[in-house]
This record gives structure tokens, sequence and C-alpha cells, in this order.
């Protein structure tokens, strides 16, 4: 008996119910022309509504295996596998013959999240990668609004950096940005953004009126 299953579990497939927070910031944008890069790996954004076509979870998800090594670069769906390992465990460990095994090399699967330099970039994570730097490349000379909620410094290059970067640059972008701890922007962008402190659920509130 071996792994942890629970928190799969928990993340991906009992979250049925979506965060309140995901719909009302899918209520403002769903009629418009919207993309949403992420670092969050929890499926939050599919079940509010969003198109998993606007979306590119930057960090990974949740609902991948990969090779552990990795020896290819291929992810695979394991609801099915994980469904099977909550039934049959015990104690939160499954027995040795669930423990999922890669298809190429034999060698024990983890889970698609780059929580270390094994993360493996798959088809699916290059072709969203493609369609954000395509709708970023699109939008930059029309009017763009960036809105960054809760980005603070853990990975500000993914996020964070670019989206100043961005409003600095084009004319017809601007920023909103709704954060806690670090609700504060450069001098240069200044007039291109609107900063909040509050909590984002409220600020998605008034911004729905
Ligand atoms: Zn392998």
């Amino acid at each position: 008996m071996g792994i942890l299953v629970k928190i799969y579990y928990v993340n991906r497939y009992l979250h049925k119910t979506v965060n309140k927070l995901y719909s009302k910031l899918f209520e403002l944008v769903k009629n418009k022309n919207y993309f949403v890069i992420t670092i969050n790996v929890d499926h939050q954004f599919q079940l509010a509504g969003f198109d998993k076509n606007n979306l590119f979870y930057m960090q990974g998800d949740y609902g991948l295996f990969q090779c552990g090594i990795p020896c290819h670069s291929k992810t695979y769906d394991n609801k099915e596998i994980v469904i099977k390992m909550l039934h049959q465990q015990k104690d939160m460990k499954i027995p040795n013959s669930l423990i999922p095994k890669c298809p190429v090399c034999g060698n024990e699967m983890s889970m698609n999240l780059r929580t270390d330099s094994t993360f493996v970039e798959d088809e699916g994570w290059h072709l969203q990668a493609k369609a954000y730097s395509d709708f970023i490349q699109k939008s930059k000379d029309k009017k763009l609004l960036l809105i960054d909620l809760g980005v603070g410094y853990n990975t500000p290059a993914i996020i964070r950096f670019p989206f100043e970067k961005m409003t600095g640059m084009n004319k017809s972008t601007h920023l909103i940005r709704i954060n806690k701890d670090y609700a504060f922007c450069s001098d240069k962008i200044k007039d291109k953004t609107i900063l909040f402190s509050e909590d984002i659920s409220d600020v998605l509130d008034d911004l729905l009126k």
C-alpha cells in the first residue's frame, strides 16, 4: 500500500461546487473577448463556465498524470484511476497495483504540476501557451483591460510583471490590480492602473453593479 490519494480527489473530483468568486468573475467577462492565464491548478475556471480554449493553466493540472522522471512529455487523464484509488483506499493508502506506472518506461507517474524541474509541458500546454500569446498579440493595439487577481511575489514573472509591462507599453491597455497585500504599482503606469486592497469578492461585486 502506498501513495496519498486524498488530495487529488478533494481538489479535482470532489469540488463540483463552484467557488462563487469564479462565478462572479465569469459574469464579468462572459460576453467579452477574454482570456485567462492562471497559476491555479484546481479546475475552478471550467466549473464556473469559462471556455477551456480560453484558459492557460500555466502551472499544470491536478487532472493529469505524467511520467515521474519524465521519459516523455505526454500527459494522461487521471480521472478513472483516481476514482478507482478512492474506492479501494484504506487509511488514505492504495494497493500497490493501483500505483500509476508510466506506459513507456514503467516508472511511477506523478501529477502534472509544476512543483519541480520534472514538470512536463505537453501538447495541450503548448497549445494554450500559444493561444495566450496570440490573444495578447491581437489585443495590444485594441482596448485591453488586464485584471490581476491576488498575484503576489511568489512567481511575479508569470503574471504580475508582464501585466505591468504591457500596461506601460500599449497605449490602450489598462490594469486593474486587486491584492490585499500588494496593491501597488510603479509610477510609470499609475494613471492607467486602478488598485484595490479590498477583498476580491467584494470588488467583483462592485464591478458587476
Ligand atoms: Zn516514463
